[in-house]
């Protein structure tokens, strides 16, 4: 009997485009919200150079149990455990309130997994861009500001992850408003 094939990263394009078809981002254009997703895979895999599979599913893969109704479980069955772990680690606790959450970005970001921490830090990166390039409606300067600093602490606990990346972190940063 043949082996079940294992999910690759065209099927976890082809699921997270689907989970996240009724969303959009905050920019003025309200793009499509599988572009965050798209984003941070070819920042890993383009700029930075990382081949690990693993890691770029788990980058289109990364919004999907927070901002969706994925469940882990699903994500288990289709994309196996590593996978569905990496995205639980990058995954916030929607029951606790935000200004919780983004705290516990800061504590956790030393312990992650190697994975989880290329992930977020693609994730920041992008994010970063994104408010730079075209700051979510509503946010007034102090907010954007705020949010680069915050970025800049969870990023600042898991240095060493990959050099490379936290470079390109970095000059996104450089960008703050
Ligand atoms: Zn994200």
């Amino acid at each position: 009997m043949r082996k079940k094939q294992q999910a690759t990263l065209i099927d976890a394009l082809a699921f997270a485009a689907h989970k996240h078809r009724n969303q959009r981002r905050k920019d003025v254009e309200a793009s499509p919200y599988i572009n965050h997703p798209i984003a941070l895979a070819r920042v890993l895999a383009v700029e930075a150079g990382v081949k690990d599979e693993k890691t770029l599913i788990a980058a289109i893969l990364h919004d999907t149990v927070e901002d969706t109704e994925t469940t882990p479980e699903e994500l288990r069955l289709r994309f196996g455990k590593t996978i569905a772990s990496v995205v639980a680690e990058v995954t916030d606790d929607k029951k606790l309130v935000k200004h919780r959450r983004k705290e516990l970005q800061i504590e956790h970001a030393p312990h992650l997994s190697k994975r989880a921490k290329l992930v977020k830090l693609a994730d920041k990166t992008c994010n970063l861009r994104d408010v730079a390039k075209s700051p979510p409606r509503g946010w007034p300067l102090r907010r954007q500001r705020a949010y680069f600093d915050w970025a800049k602490r969870v990023v600042d606990g898991l240095r060493g992850a990959h050099p490379w990346l936290e470079a390109l972190f970095d000059d996104a940063y450089r960008a703050r408003p």
